[in-house]
């Protein structure tokens, strides 16, 4: 069933393309664009700016094991701050 959960990655607007991105800025004031991109709605998008979408992929391989700067996605940047200060230190030098 391998097939089921690639085809949650195909993007609505585009069934012919894998999404790669999941858009993490503005997301209250643009209700009516997907949360999901494939590259060609990243193209479709004049307004696209890559600091407001993080790599799907990005999130699948490296949120095991570290946080991710731009997720989750949170209005107050100094929370996610505090939780990278909290894990190096526990964690001593990285
Ligand atoms: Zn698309």
């Amino acid at each position: 069933m391998d097939y089921i959960s690639e085809k949650q990655f195909q993007c609505q607007k585009h069934p012919q393309d894998q999404l790669f991105f999941i858009q993490i800025d503005n997301i209250q004031n643009n209700q009516q664009k997907s949360l999901f991109y494939c590259v060609q709605s990243q193209e479709d998008d004049s307004d696209y700016k890559i600091s407001n979408f993080i790599l799907i992929n990005t999130i699948i391989k490296k949120g095991t094991y570290q946080i991710i700067p731009k997720w989750p996605p949170v209005q107050d940047n100094s929370v996610l701050k505090g939780l990278r200060q909290q894990i190096n230190q526990s964690q001593g030098e990285s």
